[in-house]
């Protein structure tokens, strides 16, 4: 994988990627297979509160945790016997949570996650540390220039997305400097037919940013993308904050009191946007090869035409792979994206 992908995983993994990648791998499988068949069940399940009152974690700090509690900022505190719990995450608690707040206006409860954002606890590796819980969708952001649109990194964030229980969520910046739209349009096509919505907008001119506060309506959103793509821009243009823009570099601690700064913002109460200050791109999974030939459907529809039943559609010859591109039956973008991704975890 190349390094726009892992800048956040190799802050905190410097020393020994491979026995990092490995462990994350572990956890990640493990993780999923409780999200596979009650999730909407569960979602439906945390929303009725039998007594104590329910609310959302906006911010954490030293001293105490912001609650959300009906569009009121409460400041909370774990009650005690929740901290004995164990867990495999460094943190208990996270921006994100649903939680419940008992007649002392302690968190007594946290409700399971149906999604999730981590990293690798800097000390202890076999923990995660969480970052921020329960987001519905990853606004997925390029620009179209400065730096260039690259079809196959939307890919990979987009694998990384639907593995991590979240919808993907296609955003082009800076459509401003856009004079040609060939590449927009077909990339238009080829996420349609996949059912990814995608947004051309620029937090320049304004244009198509009343789309994409519609798009976070009533969700849990986090922009992802790589660095100078406009991700800060965007969030000042849909949370009305006004706040640096350009590359902010932040100090992290070593250590094990390190505490992320990621912070719930609400949305005119429809919604709410994750603002991480400093971590400009989120760890992107690793990538297996069945993962690939999930993801990419259509360009395995040719692969029983191939000579070769175990053809990875790279070098092989008679490759129905290869000839549908070349007879324009399949986008070359697509074919590009597989080749770059599968060179990735070659
Ligand atoms: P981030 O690193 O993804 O958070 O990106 P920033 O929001 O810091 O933006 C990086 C640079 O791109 C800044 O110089 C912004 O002024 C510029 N920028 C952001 N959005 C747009 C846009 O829509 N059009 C143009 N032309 N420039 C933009
Ligand atoms: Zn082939």
């Amino acid at each position: 994988m190349s390094k726009d992908y892992h800048e956040l995983d190799e802050k905190y993994n410097q020393e020994d990627p491979r026995a990092f990648r490995k462990e994350r791998k572990r956890i990640q499988a493990k993780d999923r297979s409780k999200y596979k068949k009650t999730d909407q069940e569960k979602r439906k399940n945390e929303s009725t509160v039998i007594n104590g009152k329910r609310g959302r974690v906006l911010g954490i700090s030293k001293v105490s945790i912001d609650v959300d509690i009906a569009g009121q900022v409460t400041s909370c505190n774990l009650k005690g016997s929740l901290k004995k719990e164990k867990t495999n995450q460094k943190n208990l608690i996270t921006v994100g949570d649903y939680v419940l707040i008992d007649e002392r206006g302690q968190i007594a409860h946290i409700e399971e996650r149906f999604s999730y954002l981590a990293r690798a606890a800097n000390l202890d590796r076999r923990k995660q540390q969480l970052i921020a819980a329960n987001i519905d969708q990853v606004l997925i952001t390029a620009s179209y220039q400065a730096p260039t649109l690259k079809p196959s990194l939307l890919d990979r964030y987009i694998i990384a997305a639907q593995k991590g229980n979240m919808q993907p969520i296609i955003v082009i910046n800076k459509i401003d400097l856009c004079k040609d739209k060939t590449l927009i349009d077909e990339l238009c096509k080829i996420y349609k037919q996949a059912n990814i919505p995608l947004l051309t907008v620029s937090a320049l001119t304004k244009e198509g940013i009343t789309d994409l506060k519609k798009i976070m309506r009533k969700k849990t959103s986090v922009f992802s993308g790589q660095s100078g793509v406009g991700k800060t821009s965007l969030i000042n243009e849909v949370t009305g904050r006004k706040d640096k823009i350009g590359p902010i570099i932040q100090k992290t601690q070593k250590g094990a009191h390190t505490t992320t700064s990621a912070t719930l913002i609400p949305l005119d109460k429809t919604g709410f946007c994750v603002d991480t200050p400093g971590i400009k791109s989120f760890g992107l999974w690793d990538i297996s090869s069945n993962d690939l030939s999930n993801y990419f459907y259509d360009l395995l529809e040719f692969a029983p035409l191939c000579k070769f039943m175990n053809c990875t559609h790279i070098h092989e010859p008679d490759c129905a792979v290869k000839k549908a591109v070349e007879e324009g039956k399949l986008s070359k973008i697509r074919y590009e994206s597989y080749l770059n991704i599968h060179e990735g975890y070659e």
